[in-house]
């Protein structure tokens, strides 16, 4: 059963009119037919180079085997060995960087569309009511864990560990759960139902979720490790964000984009029903080339503003963004400009932002990591009218935990800092991973992290009892 095609089975979206103004889905998911067709174009390859460059190893040519003949809860359950939330990395992780990245099929083609099958398995897994019986039971009878952060790291090493049994509780700062996937990354790429699925696997397991619980103020890591838990495994991102620091920053409608998210996301500002509007955004432009920026860009459109335009100090080439959002916010009439980079937001005569001062940039050499770097081409300062900016240039650990607990160490950049393994502190019994160790990162780095800070964890305590 082996499908030549050299091309993938495209996924069905919603068109490009139809989505601006609405906050829907955008990619709707292969049906069965799609997907056994896709699935027959993997040649099953004996040297397997898309699960070496899996970051959590997913057996890629055995759940696609599962779907050429149909089984897709086989399907589910062979990719639920190795990743707990398929239903958000088909639906996020960069494949093209990873490991479609690897398959053998782009020799000579189109590689195969791993994300998409991932997706599909684990949806039509999710419809036919039988999550549960997947998802297991736990008896939450050994040591009690705090896990402080409920994004994808914290997720999974809370599921990871009540799958062992342990009693674990989840503190989370904000309202809702899910880090990033709910307060960063947009319903149109990934639905609150979906989110909200992940969430109840943990539920179903017995994991204790507590929101509106600032670790580090409402109780530091001290008190929780007095208070009766035995360890702590801190996943509380990179959710700070980095500034240019240039002139003009503090102007009215100068946004970071963690903040102009956050409100549209959590707060429903896109809504007239609520009461966290944002003002009128006229002509946006989002600084910065990431998913963030072009996240950004994406809500900002569907706000019915005027043109969106993303300003990137590299070229395309460069930009760490998904490369299905970069050719989605371009079908979405995103305008792009490339190798410039502000100088300085210019103010009206009431504070408000009407102009960018920038600088035109081209490449010269390469930083340590190899990426390239850039220069300015000359002293010429251009100029670009706005009236709203959108700074998405990054992002840092926030400093609260490590403050507060002081014999947790920091590296230079102040991520946490790992000891000993993989998620081991300086602090006994306290453990670290996700964007709050290695800094802004993936989805699927994060789901690594949580899954090797529950082996550790039981690993200790195993060692203990
Ligand atoms: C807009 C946006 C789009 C992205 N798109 C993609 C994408 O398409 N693909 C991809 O792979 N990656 C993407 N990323 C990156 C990815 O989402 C992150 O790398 C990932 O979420 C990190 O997971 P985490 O669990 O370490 O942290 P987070 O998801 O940041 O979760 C940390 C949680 O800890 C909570 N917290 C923080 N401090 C405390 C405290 N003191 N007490 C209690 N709780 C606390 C936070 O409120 C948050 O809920 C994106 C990031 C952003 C911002």
């Amino acid at each position: 059963m082996i499908n030549n095609s050299k091309i993938k089975e495209s996924m069905p979206t919603r068109s490009a009119k139809e989505r601006a103004k609405t906050f829907e889905e955008v990619e709707l998911g292969y049906g069965e037919e799609t997907a056994i067709k896709e699935a027959c174009r993997c040649l099953s390859c004996m040297a397997k180079p898309c699960v070496s460059a899996c970051p959590i190893a997913v057996d890629i040519p055995g759940f696609i085997s599962k779907i050429k003949t149909g089984d897709f809860k086989g399907a589910c359950a062979v990719i639920n060995k190795s990743n707990p939330f398929p239903e958000i990395c088909g639906r996020v992780c960069s494949q093209e960087k990873q490991c479609e990245k690897a398959c053998i099929r782009r020799k000579t083609g189109e590689p195969v569309a791993i994300g998409n099958l991932e997706r599909f398995a684990s949806e039509y897994f999710e419809n036919s009511n039988e999550n549960s019986e997947l998802v297991g039971k736990s008896n939450p009878q050994k040591y009690k864990i705090a896990v402080v952060g409920s994004g994808p790291s914290g997720m999974t090493c809370a599921l990871e560990l009540a799958k062992k049994d342990f009693d674990v509780t989840i503190f989370e700062a904000l309202h809702e759960f899910g880090g990033v996937l709910v307060y960063g990354i947009p319903k149109f790429r990934l639905p609150k139902e979906i989110l909200n699925k992940a969430v109840n696997k943990l539920k179903l397991r017995n994991v204790k979720m507590i929101n509106n619980c600032l670790i580090g103020n409402t109780i530091t890591i001290d008190e929780l490790l007095n208070s009766g838990y035995s360890a702590i495994y801190i996943s509380s991102g990179a959710g700070l964000p980095k500034f240019m620091n240039i002139k003009g920053e503090g102007l009215s409608g100068v946004y970071c984009a963690n903040e102009f998210l956050t409100r549209i996301n959590l707060m429903n500002a896109h809504s007239s029903d609520y009461d966290t509007p944002l003002t009128e955004l006229g002509d946006v432009i989002v600084i910065g080339g990431g998913n963030v920026a072009i996240d950004a860009a994406r809500c900002a459109k569907r706000l019915g503003t005027g043109e969106v335009t993303i300003m990137y100090r590299r070229g395309e080439a460069e930009m760490p963004a998904r490369l299905s959002e970069v050719e989605h916010a371009k079908e979405e009439n995103i305008k792009f400009e490339f190798f410039k980079t502000p100088l300085e937001f210019v103010g009206d005569e009431d504070g408000k932002i009407k102009e960018i001062k920038y600088q035109n940039m081209v490449y010269f050499g390469a930083d340590n990591s190899g990426r390239k770097s850039v220069i300015p081409t000359s002293n010429e300062i251009h100029k670009m009218r706005a009236d709203t900016i959108i700074i998405a240039i990054g992002s840092e650990t926030n400093p609260l935990i490590p403050r507060s607990t002081p014999d947790l160490e920091c590296d230079e950049f102040g991520k946490i800092a790992i000891k000993s393994g993989f998620t081991r502190t300086s602090k006994p019994f306290v453990y670290a991973g996700g964007d709050a160790v290695i800094g802004a990162a993936t989805v699927i780095s994060a789901i690594d992290s949580g899954k090797k800070a529950a082996l550790e964890i039981s690993k200790d305590f195993e060692a203990r009892s």
